[in-house]
């Protein structure tokens, strides 16, 4: 496919799901977390407890250890969604929207520090939204002020030199060639492709279990 061709089917695509992710927070549960406005979609309702306690933890920590930080973004960022986008612990922010989305399974463990880091990165997003970014080399540069920043949280924390550390591994395995408009369409396609897998899992799961109640 023509990388012009690419663009417009991917900003087809992007569209398209903008559209969708309009309406999340109309139909989302709100709570205002230290004036931080959070919005839980969720599919399973079984896990509202653990994702609203584990944000909770998320966003109060940044407050406690790093308040300037904890200023900035809670003006930088339209709010928090939680949805289930993908399988895996994800987070995004799309300029157009605002938000800073966290997958749900991002928050159905107890690693509130990871999900806290996830919202300082995607909060630099925020912070950083007029900064062009086309190409793959001006994308990487942006990349690495997240992770920067991330770095700069975690080392406000107390016992964190581990996960200091692999934030610096990973600002140093970062590579141009992942942040090319074909290497973002690949993993965009994986993503919905495992989303798609775990929905039509969690249907099939759903009829057995009303076939074996019949
Ligand atoms: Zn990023």
């Amino acid at each position: 496919m023509s990388r012009l061709l690419n663009r417009i089917v991917a900003n087809m695509r992007a569209e398209a799901m903008l559209a969708v992710l309009r309406l999340l927070p109309l139909v989302s549960r709100r709570r205002d977390v230290l004036g931080v406005r959070t919005y839980l979609a969720l599919t399973d309702t079984n896990q509202f407890a653990t994702v609203r306690n584990q944000l909770d933890l998320a966003i109060r920590l940044i407050a406690q250890f790093d308040p300037p930080r904890f200023a900035r973004i809670a003006r930088d960022l339209k709010g928090i969604l939680v949805y289930p986008f993908s399988p895996r612990p994800r987070a995004q922010y799309i300029r157009s929207f605002g938000y800073c989305e966290l997958s749900t399974s991002t928050l159905l463990g107890d690693d509130f520090v990871s999900a806290a880091c996830m919202i300082v990165h995607e909060a630099t997003h925020a912070r950083l939204r007029r900064v062009r970014a086309h190409e793959a080399e001006q994308r990487l540069r942006v990349e690495r002020a997240c992770i920067a920043q991330e770095i700069a949280f975690l080392e406000r924390l107390p016992h964190m030199s581990s996960r200091v550390e692999s934030a610096q591994d990973m600002l140093k395995s970062l590579n141009a060639e992942d942040y090319t408009d074909a290497a973002l369409w690949a993993d965009y396609l994986s993503e919905w492709r495992a989303a798609a897998a775990t929905a039509t899992r969690r249907v099939a799961a759903r009829d057995s279990r009303q076939s074996t109640s019949e």
